[in-house]
């Protein structure tokens, strides 16, 4: 068993509610609605008009600066519009929506890439950009970005397949009936990344999957299996960097800082199928699980399609849920609205009942410190709390407010039931309008 990190959880996991089910393809929906922004970075800019017709596959969404990756149909069919509509962020984002006409046609020169790839680090790093391949655990990250800023700089490649959220097991799932074709994406981003070996680190809670790995990897030298002790938030990169190699990185720093690369397992898995059958990333595997889902399941479902089409496949809610998330129960995004599109990074969709309210009348702090002992950042929450109610900007500066990666491990334990994490979101807003007016005043 491996090195761990400081802080963290150990919250009760829901998993056994999805893990033993097996990836089950979605049809694809009659209609997409595909956003232009389905990474971090700049948005992409369309390339189609109402009235054209596309293929599965064709790019339709051009990457715009270094910090973007292109988009791509899930579908083949018509497009009907190109307009704003509802992302899942909650904000209205440009969205070309595409009539399925049921073909699945693809373009007629479309091809696997294999042979030019040749294990070359500059042409696997293309078709990964070109595949607009981002990071598959949730961050979005646009791979190829990754890989050319960390040739040179990282020794140690991680391939995270920690997966530590309660409730999610689309990671697990993956490594379980596709093993040869993540080790063979693991075996290309360490070829782009122009390395000899990876790490591949994955939660004791796993015990089929590490041993399945372990069996394919058989003698072969060039991944090793790290194994984990269970506890959240061990999927987060620095996190994971901490419990593999030891290695800290600095605050407001990156792993590339301190040598290190990690990329999820399902992005392998996407690596794989971009080289191997030249499929850029137009689909993925959904959890849709939580108490207040009747029938659990792990879905294959192609971007675009509505929220509400994966929760009728597991049958729909299991009485009135309290909050429907994208994501799992302590990083989610709470939907206001389930028609929103699956997007790039949707690796869960959680129905959560009453047992989830956590709400009490009267929050208050008891001083008990609890939050500190578990803050992955060595972050001090229970004053970055009081600043925001005070208002007192510097103070938030200095307690390094922005390291905060609202990971909920404070919360989650805190007796007070305070709001904690909500008011980090808001300090971050107001600290970022206080930072510009300074800049601007000076
Ligand atoms: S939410 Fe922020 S402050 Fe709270 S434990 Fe996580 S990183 Fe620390
Ligand atoms: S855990 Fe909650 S009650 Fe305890 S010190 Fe932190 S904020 Fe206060």
């Amino acid at each position: 068993m491996s090195g761990s990190f400081f802080g963290g959880i150990h919250p009760d996991d829901g998993k056994k509610m999805s893990e033993h089910s097996e990836i089950e393809n979605l049809p694809a929906p009659e209609q997409v609605v595909i956003p232009m922004s389905l990474h971090v970075g700049t948005p992409c800019e369309p390339l189609v008009k109402p009235g054209d017709t596309v293929f599965l596959g064709q790019k339709i969404g051009e990457a715009k600066g270094a910090i973007s990756a292109p988009i791509h149909s899930s579908v083949s069919g018509v497009v009907a519009a190109v307009e704003p509509r509802l992302h899942p962020n909650g904000k209205q984002v440009m969205s070309v929506v595409i009539l399925n006409d049921g073909k699945d046609a693809t373009e007629p020169n479309s091809d696997a890439q294999t042979d030019k790839a040749a294990r070359d680090p500059k042409a696997l790093a293309d078709i990964i950009r070109e595949a607009g391949i981002v990071g598959m655990g949730g961050a979005a990250f646009p791979t190829h970005f990754k890989i050319s800023s960390g040739i040179g700089k990282a020794d140690t490649l991680i391939i995270n397949g920690a997966e530590c959220e309660p409730f999610i097991t689309a990671d697990h799932r993956i490594m379980l009936e596709s093993p040869d074709e993540v080790l063979s994406g693991i075996r290309y981003l360490t070829a782009a990344m122009e390395l000899n070996k990876a790490i591949l680190a994955i939660e004791a809670n796993k015990k089929n999957a590490i041993a399945l790995l372990k069996k394919k990897i058989g003698q072969e030298k060039d991944i090793e299996i790290r194994v984990l002790k269970t506890r959240y938030p061990q999927g987060a990169e620095k996190q994971l960097i901490q419990a593999v190699t030891g290695r800290l990185v600095p605050p407001g720093g990156l792993p590339a800082d301190i040598g290190c690369a990690v990329f999820n397992v399902y992005t392998a898995w996407s690596v794989h199928r971009a080289v191997e059958q030249g499929i850029p990333a137009i689909d993925r595997i959904v959890t849709v699980s939580g108490p207040a889902i009747a029938d659990p399941k792990n879905l294959r479902v192609r971007v675009g399609t509505p929220v509400s089409d994966l929760i009728e496949a597991a049958g729909g809610f299991n009485g009135t849920p309290l909050k429907v998330l994208m994501g799992g129960p302590m990083m989610g995004v709470a939907l206001f609205d389930i028609s929103v599109p699956v997007i790039k990074a949707t690796n869960a969709i959680l129905a959560m009942g009453d047992e989830s309210e956590k709400s009490v009348k009267d929050p208050k702090c008891i001083r008990c410190g609890r939050c500190v002992n578990v803050c992955p950042m060595h972050l001090l929450p229970v004053y970055m709390y009081i600043s925001e109610q005070n208002d007192d900007m510097q103070m938030l500066d200095k307690l390094n407010l922005t390291d905060c990666m609202e990971c909920g491990s404070c919360a989650y334990v805190c007796p007070g039931r305070l709001h904690l994490v909500s008011s980090f979101r808001t300090a971050k807003v107001k600290l970022n309008k206080f930072k510009a007016d300074r800049t601007k005043q000076s």
